[in-house]
């Protein structure tokens, strides 16, 4: 009798905690998009499925972006600002429990035209925003503060430029925790961070950009063993896929090369995988692929548009 008291005692302290925690409402990460910077369909490209996606535009393909929603507030944030993001604010806005309106925040990860360039439809030609806060790292910060035409978003106020420093948690809201973590990566105009995003219950990774796994100074597997769900850059899926571009002028980590390392991992840390930033010539961006096959098969996901997770 005096176990089961302390277990039903144990049990509704756990319950407890969880509610402590979590607050009630939820805190949801949703896929805002999944292309490389040059998005799908991608200029120049005349293969039938970009033609065809040039005369009947679908509505499910973005350059990669996160929106993050905190029910229980309203609060709404934003990683990257892709050249979908005038779309991207709206469903954000959207999301079941968001207060609407423009986001609370807009984390950046590197000065290429995918990650920033929809900063401008905050602008005076455009949407004329009020401080939407700005989250960059000092590089990134400096480039946007002193570049024409990003430095007039700063002059007139439209963006509020908000300091990170790399591996200095700063809140995303009251339940979420982000943190900038320093990935090599080509670097002409800034450097390149991805995040560690931390919720109530569960914890998010998102490198959508970096050069091979091996130039990293951290363990893949550490830094994807100490999260819940991993978004990674899979841009290309093999050498093969370019052709007419130098493999070595465009350094990725490449699909296969991603899976053979996470060979030998355990089922769950495969499990946590999601791959996004795919280029117009990946054939993951077909869910029917062969190549989306071969991800499912070793483990792994492919970031879709509209995916939800709790965290
Ligand atoms: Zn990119
Ligand atoms: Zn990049």
């Amino acid at each position: 009798m005096r176990c089961l008291l302390l277990l039903l005692l144990s049990l509704s302290l756990a319950l407890c905690d969880v509610l402590a925690q979590d607050g009630g409402g939820e805190v949801t990460l949703v896929v805002l998009g999944n292309a490389q910077d040059g998005g799908y369909p991608h200029i120049g490209c005349t293969r039938e499925d970009c033609r065809n996606l040039f005369l009947r535009p679908a509505s499910n393909h973005h350059v990669v972006a996160l929106g993050l929603v905190d029910a229980e507030s309203g609060e709404q944030f934003l990683f990257e600002a892709t050249p979908d993001l005038p779309r991207q604010t709206f469903l954000l806005a959207e999301e079941e429990g968001a207060h609407g309106g423009m986001p609370d925040g807009i984390f950046l990860t590197h000065a290429h035209w995918g990650h920033y360039a929809g900063l401008g439809s905050l602008g005076r030609e455009s949407l004329g925003a009020d401080g939407v806060p700005v989250y960059a790292m000092p590089q990134m910060a400096e480039f946007l503060r002193t570049n024409g035409p990003w430095s007039q978003l700063v002059d007139l106020n439209n963006i509020d430029i908000q300091p990170l420093e790399k591996d200095q948690t700063v809140q995303a809201g009251q339940r979420v925790a982000v943190t900038p973590i320093r990935v090599p990566h080509r670097d002409e105009f800034s450097e390149t961070v991805g995040y560690r995003i931390q919720g109530p219950n569960r914890t998010a990774l998102f490198i959508p950009d970096i050069d091979k796994w091996s130039k990293w100074e951290r363990s893949l597997e550490a830094e994807v063993a100490a999260v819940d769900i991993a978004f990674l850059d899979g841009t290309f899926f093999d050498g093969a896929e370019l052709g007419h571009r130098d493999m070595a002028e465009i350094p990725h980590p490449f699909i296969v090369e991603s899976l053979a390392l996470m060979a030998s991992w355990p089922a769950a840390e495969r499990d946590k995988v999601h791959f996004t930033h795919l280029n117009h010539t990946n054939r993951l961006l077909d869910p029917a692929s062969e190549a989306t096959r071969r991800v499912l098969d070793a483990g792994c996901h492919v970031a879709r548009f509209g995916d939800h997770h709790d965290l």
